[in-house]
């Protein structure tokens, strides 16, 4: 027997849901197309050495413009596509889109490297080390050029098998960074047992470390605790100068984020390095 409040309940709730999945659907058929017709995007954010100044990495964004809505934001549609399982056709054309600009950018840039964000579904479809070996391949990338960032979330829904696949992928010589760290649920045990190379301080924790004693003290740990496991440590977000002066006397390693650079296409990224690399010794002109 329903309730009449149960009834309500339950009404309301297929009734949003079932326009919230058309609308869903739409979208991500409308992915589906724009992938396959490469009018999404890849913008480049810079990631800067605190100590030399030199870029030593950029990290591809994925930018959609759809026709009717405008810009989505990848906080929208990620999700859907991780949900949908739409993520296996887009980390394809990232990785595509991002070996070939890297090969472009090699260029003038031998000692770039472009960071790709990956999901857990990628992972554990076994799809990807194929995919990447054959797309860097045939774009002339060498396998250390290119790193795969993922959450820690994503390399924990399904440890033993996300460890495994994440284990192939290093063994290729592929770069494996951990995504936002410090913004959720963390096994530190697990932590240790990641083939990775670099920790990424999630922005949450960056944001007001300027004023408040214990975020300092929480990225302080984390910094110290990232070295000892032997990770190289990228603070994100990092917005204003005061942050970077701070986290270099932390002995934060790189830092990425509006205060060096926004995301940017791939022209205008060409443009800023030449104008960055012409002007600039250090982000922090401390030499
Ligand atoms: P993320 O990988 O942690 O990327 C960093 C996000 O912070 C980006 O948002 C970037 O534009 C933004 N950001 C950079 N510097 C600053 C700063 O100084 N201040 C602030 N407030 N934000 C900053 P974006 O591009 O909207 O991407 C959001 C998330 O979507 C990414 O987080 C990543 O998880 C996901 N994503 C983006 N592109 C891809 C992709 O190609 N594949 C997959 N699987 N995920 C992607
Ligand atoms: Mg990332
Ligand atoms: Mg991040
Ligand atoms: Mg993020």
């Amino acid at each position: 027997e329903i309730t009449p409040h149960g009834q309500l309940e339950t009404g309301f709730y297929s009734k949003n849901h079932d326009i919230y999945s058309e609308s869903r659907l739409t979208l991500m058929s409308d992915l589906r197309e724009a992938l396959q017709q490469n009018t999404t995007e890849l913008y480049y954010q810079p990631k800067a050495c605190l100590a030399s100044g030199r870029i030593v990495g950029l990290e591809a964004l994925i930018r959609w413009h759809h026709p009717e809505r405008g810009a989505v934001s990848p906080a929208e549609f990620i999700p859907l596509a991780e949900e949908t399982g739409v993520i296996s056709q887009l980390t394809r054309w990232a990785v595509d889109r991002g070996a070939a600009d890297l090969a472009h950018l090699l260029k003038n840039h031998p000692q770039l490297g472009v960071s790709i964000n990956i999901s857990a579904r990628d992972l554990v479809s076994g799809e990807l080390k194929g995919t990447i070996e054959q797309t860097l391949a045939r774009h002339q990338v060498k396998a250390d050029q290119l790193t795969l960032e993922l959450t820690e979330t994503a390399a924990m829904e399904d440890p033993a098998l996300g460890l495994r696949a994440l284990q192939t992928l290093a063994d290729v010589g592929l770069r494996v960074s951990i995504d936002d760290f410090g913004s959720g649920y963390s096994s530190l045990s697990y932590l240790k047992r990641l083939p990775a190379t670099e920790l990424k301080l999630d922005q949450s924790l960056i944001l007001d470390v300027d004023d408040s004693d214990s975020s300092k003290v929480i990225v302080q740990t984390a910094i110290n605790m990232a070295h000892g496991l032997g990770y190289d440590v990228v603070a994100e977000g990092v917005e204003n100068e005061e942050t970077a002066n701070l986290l270099k006397i932390m002995g934060c390693d790189k830092v990425q984020g509006y205060w060096l650079c926004r995301p940017l296409p791939l022209p205008e990224l060409e443009a800023w390095l030449a104008e960055y690399h012409a002007r600039f010794s250090s982000p922090c002109n401390t030499g």
